[in-house]
């Protein structure tokens, strides 16, 4: 994510309109089960979404949890009904009892009402906690390491109309209806257990293992529909399309839809990237796709190629600058108008600072997965840096020096103090989260550089990337690594920059 800088962009809320009761769209025979489409063990269908050196990867993951996601978008577009089968296997080496889900929408100013969940084809009663936030599953016997099993979750959400908390990423506003985490996620299970730490309202809200996504949605055919993974398959029924969406590995699944999108579109080589905007901010989408395109091309060159065949990018009214999600972001619409500026700087630097910055996401949150409530400087401050490093390659020295000064700027705003890097999200007070995690975190890495030595530092970010592939990584795994390239001893460098003080 790129935080805005609240005095920069203004924010626009929209009044809450009238709301119809939730749809059901009875016109409709009922569809086919996905299940019918695909064996559970038969990747396949997630072939065309992976570059031919990723293909092996559906082949080297087989405890990856598979969701089949039935969306019905009603023409309200804020009422989402959903049924969801997931296949889980427990990669632990101990036996589970139960399976937990986040139900994000309900920290996210929506609701998301649960009808029924069954475990195994046997329907379960279930728990809650957090605010109705954690959903709690118990399985029959214990699930035993390497096992697998079928959970059923039937919902119905209802999307804010206002962009409520966290930045709006969730939200039914100014005819775009953006669905981030609208369906139940399984948490990931860790050193901690179930891992259900409740988020912060000013960071990333999500840690997920890589997962793969087939997902049909139903929903009113003037709706431009954009989602991570590739398009499989569509098909009209009177007023209404079924759209077929595959995705994975990827650590969510996100779809942003409005009638008003009109798509740009460029082929680079073997991928595809799609930029969406409304019609009158088509020069801004033209540089969105500009930039993603010389983004995706050095960060490629740099840590490990683009994994997937398409990228895809999103104006929404986010009153974030822009989020990242699997092979896609979604960015401020206020961004894509060149002709303005905020606080005298041009929105086309902002434009193309947030793009190169989500873009670096793709390599630093979703193919390097990282725990992003406690550990939020391994996807943050190492995709600021990246983002540096693009500045650095496309433009020279001068505009890598430029862009050091606007990180600078960030951590000035406290006073440069020297707050360790690696805390989590809850930890830094007011206006410290941003200074540090996307200001302070970005210079560790140019001092790790010069302590490393230019050479040894390149060849460890790559191999950071590639030894990390669909992973977690964590504070202790990137320094291991760095010492393993370095030959050194880094703690005292981690000890001032990145760990909390004793
Ligand atoms: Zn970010």
């Amino acid at each position: 994510m790129r935080k805005t800088l609240a005095y920069l962009i203004p924010l626009t809320f929209l009044l809450s309109a009238c709301q119809s009761p939730p749809i059901a769209n009875q016109d409709n025979p009922a569809p086919e089960p996905l299940n019918a489409w695909t064996d559970w063990n038969d990747r396949e269908i997630f072939k065309s979404g992976l570059l031919p050196l990723y293909q092996e990867s559906l082949d080297e993951l087989p405890g990856a949890s598979i969701y089949h996601i039935d969306y019905e978008i009603a023409d309200d577009l804020v009422h989402l009904t959903g049924n969801q089968e997931v296949r889980y296997t427990n990669q632990e080496d101990i036996p589970l009892d139960t399976i937990q889900f986040h139900l994000f929408p309900n920290l996210l100013g929506g609701e998301m009402l649960i009808s029924d969940v069954s475990v195994g084809g046997v329907s379960v009663s279930i728990e809650y906690a957090q605010n109705n936030s954690i959903l709690s599953a118990p399985l029959p016997a214990p699930l035993q390491p390497g096992e697998n099993i079928l959970i059923q979750i039937s919902f119905v959400t209802t999307v804010p109309t206002e962009l409520e908390s966290n930045y709006g990423i969730l939200a039914s506003t100014e005819g775009v209806l953006a669905l981030a985490h609208a369906y139940p996620m399984i948490s990931v299970y860790d050193d901690e257990g179930w891992n259900t730490e409740y988020p912060s309202a000013q960071g990333d809200v999500t840690y997920a293992d890589v997962s793969f996504y087939l997902v049909r949605v139903s929903a009113p055919d003037d709706l431009v529909m954009v989602a991570s993974g590739n398009e499989i398959q569509r098909k009209s029924t009177g007023d209404r399309q079924i759209v077929t969406f595959a995705a994975g590995p990827a650590r969510d699944f996100y779809l942003v839809a409005s009638s008003e999108y009109v798509l740009v579109s460029g082929k680079f080589g073997e991928y595809t990237i799609n930029s969406y905007a409304p019609e009158d901010a088509g020069e801004g989408s033209q540089l969105a796709l500009d930039v993603a395109a010389a983004a995706i091309d050095y960060f490629g060159k740099s840590y490990a190629p683009y994994p997937y065949t398409e990228f895809d990018i999103a104006s929404t009214p986010t009153y974030a600058l822009g989020i990242e999600y699997p092979g896609m972001t979604a960015i401020n619409v206020d961004l894509y108008d060149l002709s303005s500026n905020f606080g005298g700087t041009p929105a086309s630097i902002y434009l193309e600072s947030t793009i190169a910055h989500e873009v670096g996401h793709q390599w630093f949150y979703n193919f390097v997965g990282n725990d992003q409530l406690d550990d939020p400087w391994l996807d943050e401050s190492l995709t600021q840096y990246v983002t540096w490093q693009y500045y650095i390659d496309r433009y020279g020295a001068n505009s890598g020096a430029e862009f050091a000064q606007a990180l600078d700027g960030r951590w000035q705003r406290i006073e440069s103090e020297k707050i360790p890097v690696g805390l989590p999200v809850t930890a830094y007070q007011d206006g410290e989260y941003s200074a540090i995690v996307y200001g302070r975190g970005a210079f560790f890495f140019d001092v790790l550089a010069d302590q490393m030595g230019a050479e040894a530092f390149e060849a460890f970010l790559a191999d950071y990337t590639q030894s990390h592939q669909w992973g977690i990584a964590t504070s202790e795994s990137l320094q291991d690594i760095a010492e393993e390239h370095c030959k050194c001893d880094l703690n005292d460098l981690f000890t001032d920059w990145i760990y909390p003080s004793q």
